[in-house]
């Protein structure tokens, strides 16, 4: 399941920090998955959201609380 949407952070719209586009696709990461569990911290078992650039690919991260 994916989307392709633009990203907004605190009624904010962000860009690509690498190539400027502005639409994402979206995924949830939880933090204690296999290949994660080497973040040893408090938030280990908290979900991610990534929004990965349509264009370039880059994957930024926002950890919920
Ligand atoms: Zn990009």
């Amino acid at each position: 399941m994916s989307t392709n949407q633009p990203l907004v952070i605190n009624g904010r719209e962000i860009n690509c920090p690498m190539c400027g586009h502005d639409r994402f696709w979206t995924r949830k990461t939880l933090m204690n998955s296999r290949g994660a569990s080497f973040f040893n911290f408090d938030w280990a078992n908290k979900a991610a959201d990534n929004f990965i650039c349509d264009e370039c690919g880059y994957v930024l991260w926002f950890l919920k609380r």
